[in-house]
């Protein structure tokens, strides 16, 4: 166990969901959901399977106090923020976003399943649109196609060759651009200053350090 895991898990003791409430994102509304189902119902990727819990059952474990289960529990990573089950829900509990607060909350603590896609994806684009400024997609690009060696990117590259002409004819690659680097920002200073700013605040807010 990390030790920020095992600090949360004494400072909160067997009190799961006021842990949730407080350090997730939108995790105040876990407590407002009535067990209907209809989120699960409605959720396109619940339908291919692969998540451990759905949404409504993951919110009723949080409200059991099973944090270990929650935590490392695959469900938050497979959300792909189509809003289907926001729309829809009863209640108008925000799930997309407690889904993401959860998974955001459970990654700080160390616990976010290894191997994830979706982790390495997020952290990917996080890291390029705070380094650039803006989503550079050629850096990104680079970044997700070579993450396995040269030649797993060689490989990728080449399968996704006819895809990246139909970009370029339909003017949305642009080829002299990608060779300056792809795009930039003009204050990229500003933009970090706040994003540091923002982490200072929110930090404040939880009562812990800056990330
Ligand atoms: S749709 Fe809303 S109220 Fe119904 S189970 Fe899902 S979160 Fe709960
Ligand atoms: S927003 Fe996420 S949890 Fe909700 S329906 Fe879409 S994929 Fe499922």
């Amino acid at each position: 166990m990390s030790d920020m895991n095992q600090q949360m898990a004494a400072r909160y003791k067997n009190n799961f969901l006021k842990e949730i409430e407080e350090q997730a994102e939108m995790g105040n509304w876990v407590k407002m959901c009535m067990q209907c189902g209809v989120c699960s119902g409605s959720c396109p990727t619940n339908f291919h399977g692969g998540w451990d819990h759905p949404p409504q059952e993951l919110f009723m474990m949080i409200r059991a106090g099973k944090r270990d289960e929650v935590l490392s529990s695959n469900s938050m990573w497979q959300c792909v923020s189509c809003y289907n089950c926001y729309v829809r829900c009863p209640r108008k509990v925000p799930i997309t976003h407690v889904m993401h607060g959860i998974a955001e909350y459970a990654y700080r603590l160390g616990r976010a399943p290894k191997m994830q896609p979706t982790l390495h994806l997020s952290q990917t684009f996080w890291n390029n649109a705070t380094k650039y400024g803006r989503v550079n997609e050629v850096k990104l690009t680079q970044s997700l196609y070579f993450k396995d060696g040269i030649a797993s990117g060689i490989k990728k590259a080449m399968e996704m060759q006819s895809v990246a002409l139909g970009l370029v004819k339909a003017g949305r690659l642009n080829i002299m651009e990608a060779l300056g680097g792809g795009h930039k920002c003009k204050d990229l200073k500003g933009i970090q200053a706040m994003l540091a700013k923002a982490r200072e605040l929110e930090a404040k807010r939880k009562g812990r350090q800056p990330a």
